[in-house]
């Protein structure tokens, strides 16, 4: 059989049908699809894909159970390092960590590694339906509590090893739901909510307990954990603070951060108003700022809510947007107008308040800045008025200080992210931290490999070796 270059490509909604539902686009391999595209892994023996992983899953093993069909050995192989496979095979940024070290890549197409994983799990999911649960090994009971505060990917990732462990472990979160970025970030046309509850259910049988509606550092603080007992401390609360450009105007009415807009939508299914009790507004023209894979998010959502414009303003040129290519080739097929190398300086309201118009100056590019991208450069005389009615602001977002501030003696470093030494023990003992309230925004894999890592210091430090 012959090297296939080309790897299988997975069935989507189409463009015109999707821009109105918020169900998922890509539909998923079926099994026929998913042993080709499977046959196509060399199994190097070098296997540099391993290392491109954050949490080391064995990439060519599982793909090769995959290729025998036997895929309860397949999502084993995927659990010893990954219990959230269904998520990271949908939102991993493949091309940049496994994919990107894959050595088809160098002959044609990468091996689909995210896509078959995305396959194995939701073939696991179908399973637990029907009450088909199988659970990964776990250690006898330690008797020792710790708390895990934040239940995005970091803390959830942190809470499943140490529960494997025996260690009893809660989770406080401050929203009414479980899962942080994965529930109020990511849209449900790329990540259905469904699946964040399964791995919810499945962490309650793995033993981990939740506690939601408990905001560390109001409800409780940290010397309140340790008062009631806990033996050590995760923090893992994420970047969710949203940041402005802090131009004139910006504060006009029916303008919104990605954060907000995002978190009504789908934690508060705005878009099932009035089924639901919160609204949202749905503007007609939308001006989105930014090139990030939240900026995508908040503009592949205006669209679904009926807008019928939106353009997105971000100040480099597409070769430059931090999103992923998937989601920005989504993005343009479904129609959102990108409007590059172009930034907003000004707002301007109607008499009630309202945003009416964004005045926006067009960019060029100029020498290379510290992030080794060039820096883009205002062109004078290039204003122009753009006439919109609502804006979503997606420029990124800092570390909420609400945890450092109630806690004496933790360190920060740059904007307000916690230090970490490089057990990711913070300042404080048994203290821990990680995710993205140690990096800044990032990813979910990257939150994950950073919440097993503290679950291995954890177990250390409960040892008395650390
Ligand atoms: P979070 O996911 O932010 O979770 C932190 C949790 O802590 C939240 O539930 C929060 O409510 C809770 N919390 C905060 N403060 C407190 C407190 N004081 N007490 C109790 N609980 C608290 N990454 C990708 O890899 N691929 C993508 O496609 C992608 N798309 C994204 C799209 C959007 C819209 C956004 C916003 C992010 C996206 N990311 C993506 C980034 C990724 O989601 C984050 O890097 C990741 O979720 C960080 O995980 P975390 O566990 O550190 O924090
Ligand atoms: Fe690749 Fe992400 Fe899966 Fe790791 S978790 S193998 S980086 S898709
Ligand atoms: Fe298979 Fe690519 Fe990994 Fe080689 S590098 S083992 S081809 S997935």
């Amino acid at each position: 059989m012959g090297l296939k270059k080309k790897s299988v490509p997975m069935r989507e909604q189409p463009p015109e049908v999707r821009k109105h539902n918020f169900l998922e686009v890509p539909l998923g391999y079926n099994k026929e699809e998913a042993i080709l595209e499977a046959q196509r892994c060399l199994q190097c023996p070098t296997h540099p894909c391993i290392d491109g992983c954050p949490v080391h899953i064995n990439i060519p093993r599982f793909i090769k159970a995959i290729k025998e069909d036997d895929l309860q050995k397949a999502i084993d192989i995927i659990h010893e390092s990954n219990l959230l496979p269904a998520i990271t095979g949908r939102v991993c940024p493949q091309e940049d960590q496994c994919q990107a070290v894959c050595v088809m890549g160098n002959v044609g197409d990468p091996v689909s590694i995210g896509r078959l994983e995305r396959y194995v799990a939701d073939w696991e999911l179908e399973k637990r339906k029907k009450g088909e649960v199988s659970l990964p090994p776990k250690m006898p009971p330690k008797n020792k509590k710790v708390a895990i505060i934040g239940s995005g990917p970091a803390g959830l990732s942190c809470a499943a090893d140490l529960a494997k462990m025996g260690y009893d472990v809660t989770i406080f979160e401050g929203f009414h739901k479980t899962g942080g970025v994965l529930t109020y970030g990511i849209p449900e046309f790329r990540l259905p909510k469904w699946i964040v509850e399964e791995e919810k259910k499945f962490f309650e049988q793995l033993g981990v307990k939740f506690q939601t509606d408990v905001l560390i550092g109001r409800t409780l603080t940290i010397k309140d954990l340790f008062n009631e007992k806990f033996e050590a401390v995760f923090i893992g609360v994420g970047a969710g603070l949203p940041r402005f450009m802090h131009i004139p105007g910006e504060n006009l009415d029916n303008i919104y951060s990605a954060n907000e807009f995002l978190t009504r939508v789908n934690l508060m299914k705005a878009y099932k108003f009035p089924e639901y009790d919160t609204p949202i507004k749905v503007g007609k023209r939308v001006a989105v700022i930014g090139g990030g894979n939240v900026a995508m998010d908040a503009a592949r959502t205006a669209l679904r809510l009926g807008a019928e414009h939106v353009y997105l303003i971000y100040r480099r040129s597409r070769k430059e947007m931090p999103a992923r290519e998937e989601e920005i080739e989504h993005a343009e097929q479904e129609g959102i107008e990108f409007m590059l190398l172009t930034n907003p300086i000004r707002y301007i309201g109607d008499e009630n308040g309202f945003v009416k118009q964004a005045e926006c100056i067009k960019m060029k590019l100029g020498e290379e800045d510290a992030s080794g991208r060039r820096r883009p450069i205002p062109i004078e005389g290039s204003e122009f008025k753009l006439d919109i009615d609502q804006v979503i602001v997606a420029i990124g977002t800092t570390p909420n200080p609400i945890v450092p501030k109630t806690t004496e003696g933790l360190k920060t470093g740059r904007h307000g992210t916690i230090w970490v030494d490089e057990n990711l023990q913070t300042s404080v003992k048994g203290v821990f931290a990680g995710g993205d309230i140690v990096t800044g925004a990032a990813t979910v894999i990257t939150a994950m490999g950073a919440g097993r890592k503290a679950a291995a210091s954890i177990d250390k430090y409960l040892k008395g070796e650390l």
